[in-house]
């Protein structure tokens, strides 16, 4: 496959699509973000590397974090992790509070911010040093140790992070957290706030393709467990627009609001793409576009 030209054909067809949007700006620090800037990276179970444009300048990856927070959870607590939070897609936006009042404090799934938050605490029970560990797991899968959070980020995010502090109150009054709850928010912010570029993403997410032992900074996930991770982003990774990703692009895979997507094709690639101006939904436009193309021009999906 001529991944390379194909990479660069897709940058030329989607430049109708370039000034759509906006980046995140309620969060203030990525509002200063250029919003201007694109980058797409492929990597083969095989070693191949491909890449187009700003593939290696580092952006916030946002809810992407929730992936890996997700792999260690499911790493430690094995299938007792959904005692705590569900794996149906949620149909509401990533920072709903809706069916968390309806539904008693157990979030629909871990990758809408509820979801995410109650791993947090999670971890933080779990762990000796949560921010530690978190950052080594990331720095070991994409062997990269200059990766790391951004406490501006973070910090500016806790600065207006009113729904996301409803959200933790909401899980403390019904006992689904067990850590004081600016300790928690902070932990998820933090999360959040790690920098990487589409090159290390593709790379931490090569370990999801599930064609090797994974076995990361003490962290192991069966091959069992990898594919139910998959199955989870397949169903849950782009909220309210987890059914449109699946079948415009027909792979399993994860975006955030800093206008990062990764997407897997299991035992082949995986594949990173940034563009920060986003959809109504949160998810990056040039980005969605991006792994459109690619799975109609490679005729490469999990369907
Ligand atoms: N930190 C962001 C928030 O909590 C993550 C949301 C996202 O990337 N979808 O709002």
């Amino acid at each position: 496959m001529e991944y390379q030209k194909i990479l660069e054909d897709i940058y030329e067809e989607i430049q109708p699509f370039a000034g759509m949007g906006n980046q995140a700006d309620y969060i203030p620090a990525l509002a200063k973000v250029n919003p201007d800037q694109y980058g797409i990276a492929l990597k083969t179970v095989n070693g191949e590397s491909y890449s187009h444009m700003q593939a290696d300048t580092r952006f916030s990856i946002q809810s992407i974090s929730k992936v890996f927070a997700l792999a260690m959870g499911l790493s430690l607590k094995g299938e007792d992790l959904w005692k705590i939070v569900g794996k149906e897609p949620s149909g509401t936006a990533f920072n709903s509070l809706v069916q968390l009042e309806v539904e008693k404090g157990k979030p629909r799934n871990p990758f809408i911010n509820a979801g995410a938050i109650v791993i947090a605490d999670m971890l933080i029970s779990e762990l000796d040093d949560p921010d530690a560990a978190f950052l080594n797991f990331i720095r070991e899968l994409s062997g990269d140790e200059s990766i790391d959070y951004n406490m501006e980020v973070a910090e500016s995010e806790r600065e207006k992070g009113y729904l996301n502090a409803a959200i933790v109150n909401m899980l403390k009054y019904h006992g689904t957290i067990k850590n004081d709850i600016e300790d928690v928010l902070m932990f998820y912010f933090r999360m959040c706030s790690v920098e990487m570029s589409c090159a290390d993403l593709a790379q931490a997410f090569l370990a999801f393709t599930n064609c090797a032992p994974f076995d990361y900074a003490g962290f192991r996930l069966t091959s069992s467990q990898i594919k139910r991770l998959n199955a989870v982003m397949q169903t849950c990774g782009f909220y309210d627009e987890a059914g449109e990703f699946s079948y415009l692009v027909g792979l399993p895979g994860k975006s955030g609001v800093g206008g990062g997507i990764v997407a897997v094709y299991p035992m082949r690639y995986s594949v990173a793409v940034w563009s920060p101006r986003l959809n109504p939904k949160g998810n990056s436009i040039m980005g969605m576009k991006s792994l459109e193309l690619l799975t109609s021009y490679t005729q490469e999906s999990i369907f």
